[in-house]
């Protein structure tokens, strides 16, 4: 049958996908990416404008993953010529009470990242009277925030895969893959078969119907249909939320995780979203009104003083989380008969793509190399679900 057509063939082209090919096929690899759809399309969580990147976590194992992400955007961005990254300062709100921002705070300390704690006048003088926060509430200011554009970075995933010689293959959709001693056969829809020495999933939301199909577990990963907001700033007040001033990146801690950028993409409007939304299956997807909107609507009156028009968002754009029970990734070998050929990058659970760089590299190494030493992956292994069920 001869040798195998391809070193590696990755399964799934969001931004995972792609940083893996193109950090695949630049360590010469023969690369192949397959993916369902056309190329850059809207339906799973990779598209849009703007994501955020930021080096406050509550989870302590994510640090280095965002510190080191940081290094490889600005690399891998002077390596094809244009910008991804555009930075601004971070801040998170919340109260003590509340564990996740304690654990941010603790977090900050324990890795020495530059912050300062701020009540809540500190705040009002610090971003020029823009936040408004709750009684009690605390600001946690860094240096470290920043917007990733979303499309554009995976459109550089692709672009740099493609010259450092991979092969991009779209509306090609795989339905099973197969151990075939010691080698791995994917099979497409349109009914091709081809051979890899490895294997790296990376399929988003649809991981636990190609997971059931080829190994016959499930994996507790749920679809979630969420929406990225934009919201009108009132005539007079622009200018306040550019980018490049000191409005930073935030998130603010609470019952309800809400999030917003800087303006950067389109002039005059803020972008202002919840953390949460409609669980869903991908292909029968309810392209929905938006979860928590008059949640959202409440709490962007209160923080911003009625500066932000909450009548209804202006661009509404629809987007799919891949939610883990723990919000952690699953990055792990497949196992069972395919052993460690095949190698899973998966369930990134809204907080991904700050770091797909890096896991690019990491499940790069993980089917080449069988490990990798630039994450502690017992945070991210299958085998965690089922301790997880038994408790
Ligand atoms: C509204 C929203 C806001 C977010 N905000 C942030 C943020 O601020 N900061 C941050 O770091 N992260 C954020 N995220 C999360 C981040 O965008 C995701 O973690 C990341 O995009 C996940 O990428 P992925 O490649 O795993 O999935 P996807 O982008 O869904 O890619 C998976 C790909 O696999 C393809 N595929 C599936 N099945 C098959 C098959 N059988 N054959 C071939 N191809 C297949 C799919 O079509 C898809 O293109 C946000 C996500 C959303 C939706």
């Amino acid at each position: 049958m001869g040798d195998p057509q391809f070193d590696l063939i990755i399964i799934g082209a969001g931004v995972m996908g792609s940083s893996t090919a193109y950090q695949a096929a630049k360590r010469g690899l023969k690369t192949l990416l397959l993916e369902q759809f056309d190329f850059l399309h809207q339906r799973g969580s990779s598209h849009g404008e703007s994501r955020t990147i930021r080096s406050t976590y509550p989870q302590s194992h994510y640090y280095p993953l965002v510190v080191e992400s940081y290094k490889l955007w600005e690399e891998i961005q002077a390596e094809v010529g244009y910008n991804v990254y555009f930075k601004a300062q971070h801040l998170d709100i919340g109260h003590l009470d509340d564990p996740s921002f304690r654990a941010v705070i603790e977090n900050c300390r324990k890795h020495g990242v530059n912050h300062q704690l701020l009540n809540a006048e500190q705040v009002t003088a610090k971003y020029s009277g823009k936040f408004n926060l709750q009684e009690g509430w605390l600001g946690l200011s860094t240096e470290h925030g920043g917007m990733l554009k979303a499309t554009k970075a995976t459109a550089m995933f692709q672009t740099l895969a493609h010259k450092h010689g991979a092969v991009l293959k779209d509306n090609s959709k795989v339905v099973d893959i197969k151990n075939n001693g010691g080698e791995v056969v994917v099979f497409t829809e349109n009914g091709e078969k081809v051979r890899g020495k490895k294997v790296v999933v990376t399929v988003g939301s649809w991981a636990n119907k190609l997971i059931k199909k080829i190994r016959g577990i499930d994996l507790p990963i749920q679809a979630i249909e969420t929406h990225l907001c934009y919201w009108r700033i009132k005539e007079g007040h622009e200018d306040k939320f550019a980018i490049g001033g000191d409005f930073p990146t935030f998130a603010s801690y609470g019952k309800i995780y809400y999030y917003g950028t800087p303006t950067l993409e389109f002039p005059g409007l803020l972008k202002l979203g919840v953390h949460g939304g409609l669980k869903c299956d991908p292909d029968r997807r309810p392209w929905g009104q938006g979860e928590m909107m008059n949640d959202l609507k409440k709490w962007i009156d209160r923080t911003f003083s009625g500066v932000i028009d909450t009548t209804k968002p202006v661009v509404k754009q629809a987007c799919l989380y891949s939610m883990t029970p723990d919000e952690n990734f699953v990055i792990d070998f497949l196992d069972g008969e395919f052993k460690n050929n095949v190698v899973l990058g998966v369930g990134f659970s809204g907080h991904g793509f700050k770091m797909a760089p890096l896991v690019g590299k990491i499940l790069t190494e993980l089917a080449t190399d069988g490990k990798t030493d630039k994450a502690d992956l017992n945070h991210y292994r299958i085998g965690r679900f089922q301790r997880i069920s038994k408790i």
